[in-house]
């Protein structure tokens, strides 16, 4: 993987464009497209009528250091799968041939670019884009996509209740960070990932890439699906991230909370590295040998 430039939208396609190049058991499809009609890829490994991990990183502009995790791991997986070599007892060829691993590298890509590039003084969205970063042109802070929805709070996972303390907050309206937008799902970003995890029945488990505090959530409120405290203790062992249980106004509306208030399905928050987001991008190696054994374990794990 290319460690030097940041992973905004076209350095992300352009690392799968080489990505698909090397490995032809690498396949991808467009999940959708964002608010600002970028395309959204989904990288598929193995057949998709097996049990499914869908791996999902950069809901979150400040975030995008995790596409290149998730992207390191894809390239891992695809490099070790052409071979008949194990790493942590594991064949990926193996894998490959009896899981189906789904991969969103990059979930908000106008995020990503806003966080990166900031705006363009031509965008036609600059008005509105500038009035939900309260006039500041800095968009160094921004979190959420081009209507200023935070994507990690716009599935349906209590949702109203999470409305009221946005409102204690002062959010109520496009910002660069926590609001949660009119409806659940009204983004096209979380809209196109919810439909598609509703149609692949097969989707064992999510593991969804944050930044940062070094922590693994595997709960939403009580809910805490069978076998999900068990493979968090795995996965804390593997990475030496603390499984926790979110609070406050990160235990709403996420994916990991839709997921397991839905299905009843482990779904695992990996808030990856420690410090300030956004994390410095030379700590992407560290991050990835960190969550290396869970990510190449998940699949064996549905
Ligand atoms: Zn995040």
């Amino acid at each position: 993987m290319d460690h030097t430039h940041p992973y905004d939208s076209a350095h992300t396609q352009k690392a799968i464009g080489t990505l698909l190049k090397r490995f032809p058991i690498l396949k991808m499809t467009s999940l959708g497209q964002s608010v600002l009609g970028r395309d959204i890829p989904l990288l598929r490994i193995g057949d998709p009528r097996k049990p499914t991990v869908l791996y999902v990183a950069t809901h979150h502009g400040m975030e995008w250091i995790t596409t290149e995790v998730l992207l390191s791991y894809v390239e891992d997986f695809c490099r070790l799968a052409g071979t008949e070599r194990h790493v942590y007892g594991i064949r990926p060829s193996c894998v490959a041939e009896n899981r189906c691993l789904c991969i969103v590298p990059q979930l908000n890509p106008d995020g990503a670019d806003l966080q990166i590039h900031g705006i363009p003084g031509n965008d036609p969205v600059r008005e509105r884009l500038l009035f939900y970063n309260g006039g500041n042109p800095d968009f160094t802070r921004w979190q959420a996509n081009a209507r200023g929805v935070d994507l990690n709070h716009n599935y349906n996972a209590g949702f109203a209740a999470y409305k009221r303390l946005e409102r204690e907050k002062g959010i109520f309206g496009g910002a660069p960070t926590r609001f949660s937008g009119e409806y659940p799902e009204s983004e096209p970003e979380t809209a196109a990932l919810a439909s598609y995890i509703r149609r692949h029945e097969n989707i064992r488990m999510i593991l969804t890439l944050h930044t940062q505090g070094e922590e693994i959530y595997y709960s939403s409120g009580d809910c805490i699906p069978p076998s999900s405290a068990r493979i968090a203790a795995l996965f804390g062992r593997m990475t030496g991230y603390r499984p926790s249980r979110p609070e406050g106004m990160a235990a709403y509306g996420g994916l990991t909370d839709w997921f397991i208030q839905a299905f009843n399905r482990p779904a695992f928050t990996f808030e990856c590295g420690r410090g300030q987001n956004p994390l410095p991008q030379n700590k992407a190696s560290d991050i990835y040998e960190a969550i290396r054994e869970a990510l190449f374990t998940a699949p064996l794990l549905v």
